[in-house]
């Protein structure tokens, strides 16, 4: 595909993984660099502390200077609110260590599992409900993940293999690569899923190599990318995902209906709007999963149904996305407001 001098950022000469190591860490670097000063914001170091700031460059440069009120820079910025407890919120809100049948595996759901492929992230969503996952137990060895093959070798009603993290395009195409072929083996195995928020935030990342296996598995994959504000939509996204359509893979996209990021139907509608023009279609809009330390985030219910509502009437029906909640214990997630 032709390269247009607009998409240079992210020519064929970058690299994803230097991006990544080049994350902004310091609170201080970053509000400098949007002109903001710490005082104005109830930075918390000791927030930091449990659930370190990380953010990609790329993503920085769609955040508005001057704005301390940006929905991107208030989903990475540690805050006071973050240390305040609340007994109705969990290190473990939808108890997926109950779920954990052989290590780098949650199977909750029947025919489709998670494969935790990597521990890592590109960002550091303030939100995250695995900010307290112990990734460190399921760093996988080899022989671990042999036996992860064999779980889903022996389990027929297994259909679909969803890559899932940490961010699972935060592991290399070489291993990547091997496992899907490793999975592709498996006969009832027909689709492989990557949820990924690695791509909206490093473009880069939908490069040749990871274009080559995708591209070759006979498995029907699909890509969900998680995008929460129309401002993450920028030229470089649109080319990574060109990429990715044009490798017949379908992408879509699931949000966090997040206070003071996206709890307004204005920003919802144009998120939709902005999704299509982009060719990524909406599948979930979710509500937060009660993880301590994301208490501010939240929004009550009837709120979130109103907002829903005010979508539906403003949007047609392909661009509306289903309205979910995780449930401990339920067999799907929980469609709201139906
Ligand atoms: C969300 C989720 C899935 C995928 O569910 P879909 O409704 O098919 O998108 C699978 N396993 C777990 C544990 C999940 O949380
Ligand atoms: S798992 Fe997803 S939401 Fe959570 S921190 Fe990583 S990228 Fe953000």
């Amino acid at each position: 595909m032709p390269i247009s001098p607009a998409s240079q950022p992210i020519n064929l000469f970058s690299d994803w993984k230097a991006e990544l190591s080049q994350c902004i860490t310091s609170a201080e670097q970053l509000l400098q660099q949007l002109g903001l000063r710490t005082e104005d914001l109830s930075v918390a170091q000791q927030a930091a502390a449990t659930f370190p700031l990380k953010v990609p460059q790329s993503f920085v440069e769609r955040m508005e200077f001057g704005n301390p009120m940006d929905p991107l820079l208030k989903q990475v910025l540690p805050v006071e609110a973050e240390l305040d407890s609340n007994p109705n919120y969990s290190h473990d809100p939808v108890q997926e260590s109950q779920y954990n049948p052989v290590s780098g595996i949650v199977h909750k759901y029947r025919n489709r599992v998670l494969m935790i492929v990597s521990p890592n992230c590109a960002i550091n969503c303030r939100y995250c409900f695995r900010r307290h996952f112990p990734y460190q137990e399921n760093r996988q060895s080899k022989q671990q993940w042999l036996q992860a093959l064999d779980y889903l070798r022996n389990k027929p009603e297994i259909n679909e293999v969803i890559y899932s993290g940490g961010d699972p395009l935060a592991a290399n195409d070489h291993f990547l690569s091997w496992l899907t072929a490793q999975i592709e083996s498996i006969a009832h195995i027909k689709r492989l899923r990557i949820h990924t928020r690695l791509p909206v935030v490093i473009p880069s990342r939908i490069d040749s190599q990871l274009l080559d296996w995708l591209r070759s598995t006979r498995l029907k994959s699909i890509v969900v990318l998680h995008i929460n504000h129309a401002n993450e939509i920028d030229r470089s996204l649109h080319n990574a995902t060109s990429k990715l359509l044009d490798a017949g893979i379908r992408v879509l996209n699931q949000t966090v209906l997040l206070k003071g990021v996206n709890d307004s139907a204005s920003a919802l509608v144009a998120l939709s709007e902005k999704l299509f023009d982009t060719d990524i279609m909406p599948y979930y809009l979710h509500l937060l999963d009660p993880v301590q330390g994301a208490g501010h985030f939240d929004i009550p219910h009837h709120l979130a149904l109103d907002l829903y509502r005010q979508m539906q009437a403003e949007l047609p029906g392909f661009l509306v996305p289903k309205l979910v909640r995780e449930n401990p214990g339920e067999k799907s997630k929980t469609i709201q407001g139906s």
